[in-house]
């Protein structure tokens, strides 16, 4: 059936793990990965289509709004990136006669135009103390703005807790304006120097906001758990094969799963009724400590939850890849065994 429909797709919908309790099938909404249904990803998915791919993958959160800026700096930002600013040539393009030229050097008047190319522009980055200044000679303001965004202010303007280059695109537009509609010109060592005292005011008020920090309380002393159980696993892509590594660690001294073949039953066998699972899978182990249902995983997560039960206490917890090293290495020696074994 699979090669009569779906002829095409027929190597991936076997890899697909299936679950041994056979769950009731259910409708699941692809483009949230908890499944459900959100008017968010709906409008997101109806409105990907018009959206220039280019844009698409601009990474938003990393470039605009996580920054540590005002929010009107990262508006700022987000139109220059789509190109929404009422500049010389944009105006002209939507059929409103305006001389679409640059005040001050007389060439097309563009937001990369402001922010980068004009004579001003230019001897203002020339001036920031930035870690690298080269002249990026990108095509699209969203490359030029991925590209000096990341850049870091230099010691000692001190201001390493803000984003020195979105003050300067900042300070670079707003001039603009008072050049035009007030006729005040100001010069490129005014820029840098406005930009800098914006950058570090902004940075000293959210020192002085910020809270002291109270000594951490630990709420719930850690449980008196009889096995602690690290797991990973290693995927070869290309095969499809996966290794499997768990390392299980008693409180107690006296171990009885030594050399088991099947440790994880094994432990329930043993009688131990509580187990803490970590794994350096975040998404796993959220979904785990969560009702949510998984697109890719949810055969597995069902039968994981299912398992859970023979535990009267079991949790499910993050670790980061360094305190998982063991059972990294053994899945990745079992991978490899495996593809060995099949050559
Ligand atoms: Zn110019």
């Amino acid at each position: 059936m699979i090669r009569t429909v779906l002829p095409g797709y027929e190597q991936h919908i076997r890899r697909l793990p299936l679950s041994s309790s056979r769950p009731s099938d259910r409708l699941v909404w692809l483009p949230q990965k908890n499944g459900k249904y959100s008017v968010r990803s709906g409008y997101g998915l109806s409105v990907s289509e018009t959206i220039p791919e280019r844009q698409r993958n601009f990474n938003w959160q990393k470039n605009i709004w996580k920054l540590q800026t005002v929010p009107k700096v990262k508006q700022f930002l987000w139109r220059a990136v789509v190109e929404a600013f009422p500049v010389g040539v944009e105006l002209v393009r939507r059929g409103i006669q305006v001389d679409f030229a640059c005040k001050i050097c007389g060439n097309p008047e563009t937001i990369t135009h402001v922010l980068r190319d004009c004579q001003l522009a230019r001897k203002v980055w020339n001036l920031a103390p930035l870690r690298t200044q080269s002249h990026l000679n990108t095509v699209l303001c969203l490359d030029f703005l991925a590209h000096i965004l990341s850049m870091v202010s230099l010691p000692p303007i001190e201001v390493s807790t803000t984003s020195l280059p979105a003050w300067i695109c900042w300070n670079l537009w707003t001039p603009r304006n008072h050049r035009i509609f007030s006729d005040t010109t100001y010069s490129a060592y005014e820029i840098i120097t406005k930009a800098i005292c914006d950058a570090r005011a902004w940075q000293e008020a959210q020192s002085s906001l910020r809270k002291p920090q109270s000594p951490q309380v630990v709420t719930s002393p850690p449980p008196t758990l009889s096995v602690i159980c690290n797991v990973d696993a290693a995927w070869h892509a290309d095969s499809g094969h996966c290794g499997l590594g768990f390392t299980f660690r008693p409180l107690e001294e006296d171990w009885p799963l030594q050399h088991s073949a099947s440790p994880l039953i094994s432990v329930v066998d043993a009688g131990y009724a509580s187990l803490q699972v970590r794994s350096d899978s975040q998404t796993l182990m959220n979904l785990l400590n969560s009702q949510d249902t998984h697109t890719e995983i949810h055969a597995i997560v069902n039968d994981i939850r299912l398992l859970a039960l023979s535990f009267s206490l079991i949790s499910f917890i993050f670790v980061p890849c360094t305190d998982n090293v063991e059972a990294d290495t053994l899945a990745k020696d079992a991978l490899r065994a495996l593809l060995y074994h099949i050559e």
